[in-house]
């Protein structure tokens, strides 16, 4: 597009005047996170290990290099945390996928650099998954889906025990939607933005990212392609990309940013004569990537048989087909089937929290859990405002929201009851998927009203 000197004076005027309001702050690695920085780094390794094991990686001296000189050149003007061994490998598949472990290692499909139409789409892969890597995504998202089990998964691990070997246990791993892999939205936006920063300061135009992810996605809705399926599912769209990183270009470094610059189309010259890859990602079939497994949601089984739990300082009645998983700081109530994907699909938790200040506020302490509780939801929504009730003899609210459920394309009721205890305040949240919640009002509310305090 070629402009006039006055029109572009207007246009540039008016792009500053129409998002001066709107600059947004650049994402931190934050929320909840049981590992440290190490732990990550830690991971990584052993879990790189396992991806050179499986997947072919590719030795053409001049293809790595390509690549690690974007790595190298996004990690060092970006300014990136140096925490972390960032390292790029390419490896042979010819499905377009790129992914960065916890604390570093990236690898990049060769399907990769043969969609990309410059060099600038390939740094912005790069650099959004760099971000994924320096906000600590992946370990955030496996602490939350594993409130319960890591805390005492860490406290339990011998000096030296291997990560991945004790995630496994827990059923964490790379599979297909993986935890670790697989983002939420809100992780995307954050990775786009940040993304975006560290492509501009690296001098590639940071447009040529959205650019890239929208044409997949329209490579995909229009021919089904499934070389694209795993890319997309792992970094689902938070919205319109494009637009999100327009708006704010104009507090990012400046170019000129080229394009075409670069090799690659000598590049994808290289790739077209690769030999055929050798080993597979477990799961996976010739060249095509697994589909979308996460199970939906399919109704428990209800005893209508309650049984008593006795808690500390607490007793409650449950259906006795339930089980009960007591973890560090809470206590899940649940059918096994409603446990999925290392997440709670049915079932109720019960925890107690010490309140900050010593004496327990309602109304505050309620909201600051479920300030906490929307952190690490994200998505999450208040549907119904608190409402009071007395439970056990003690004055209670009850909140209900929404959130993501951990089935597909499926949204989930969480009902929170926050009870005054005094010196501290015990909730208690009953999650079921939207469709079915109706099916267990009644038992929650039975559950609910059981409740007995000592
Ligand atoms: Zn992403």
């Amino acid at each position: 597009m070629t402009v006039s000197k006055r029109g572009l004076a207007i246009l540039i005027l008016t792009a500053a005047a129409l998002s001066a309001a709107n600059q947004k702050k650049l994402p931190k690695a934050g929320g909840i996170n049981f590992f440290s920085k190490e732990q990550d780094v830690q991971m990584g390794k052993e879990y790189a290990q396992q991806v050179e094991q499986q997947l072919t990686v590719v030795a053409n001296p001049e293809l790595t290099a390509f690549i690690g000189k974007i790595g190298k050149r996004l990690v060092e003007k970006g300014q990136l945390d140096p925490a972390y061994p960032y390292s790029f490998k390419v490896v042979s598949e010819p499905s377009i996928n790129a992914f960065a472990l916890p604390g570093g290692p990236m690898f990049v499909h060769t399907g990769l650099i043969k969609a990309a139409d410059n060099e600038a789409q390939i740094a912005g892969v790069l650099a959004h998954e760099l971000s994924h890597v320096v906000l600590r995504h992946g370990t955030n998202q496996a602490s939350k889906a594993q409130l319960i089990q890591i805390p005492a998964m860490i406290g339990g691990m011998m000096a030296g025990g291997s990560l991945a070997g004790s995630l496994a246990q827990i059923g964490i791993g790379l599979g297909a939607n993986s935890v670790l892999l697989k983002f939420s939205r809100s992780a995307e936006s954050d990775a786009d933005l940040l993304g975006a920063h560290i492509m501009a300061k690296a001098g590639y135009n940071p447009i040529e990212m959205a650019r890239f992810f929208e044409k997949l996605e329209a490579e995909m809705g229009s021919s089904g392609n499934s070389k694209l399926l795993q890319f997309l599912s792992d970094h689902p769209n938070p919205g319109n990309r494009v637009k999100a990183i327009e708006d704010q270009l104009p507090y990012m470094a400046r170019g000129p940013f080229n394009a075409q610059e670069g090799e690659l189309k000598r590049m994808q010259g290289i790739v077209d004569k690769l030999p055929a890859p050798q080993k597979k990602r477990p799961g996976q079939g010739s060249g095509s990537p697994a589909p979308a497994t996460a199970p939906k949601p399919m109704g428990v089984p209800v005893s209508s048989n309650m049984k008593p739990l006795q808690g500390a300082g607490f007793a409650i009645d449950y259906p006795d087909n339930w089980t009960v998983n007591n973890g560090q700081n809470s206590t899940v109530i649940a059918p096994k089937e409603g446990l999925v994907q290392n997440a709670i699909g049915y079932g109720v938790i019960v925890s107690v929290a010490k309140s900050r200040s010593g004496q327990v506020n309602l109304a505050n302490d309620t909201r600051a859990l479920l300030q906490q509780m929307a952190q690490q939801n994200p998505g999450m929504k208040v549907v119904e405002q608190p409402q009071q009730i007395v439970l056990g003899g003690s004055q209670a609210l009850v909140t209900k929201l929404a959130s993501e459920s951990p089935y597909a394309n499926t949204r989930e009721t969480d009902v929170v009851i926050t009870v005054d205890r005094g010196n501290a305040l015990f909730y208690m949240i009953f999650v079921a998927p939207e469709p079915d919640y109706q099916q267990l009002e009644q038992v929650y509310q039975q559950m609910a009203r059981s409740v007995r305090f000592q």
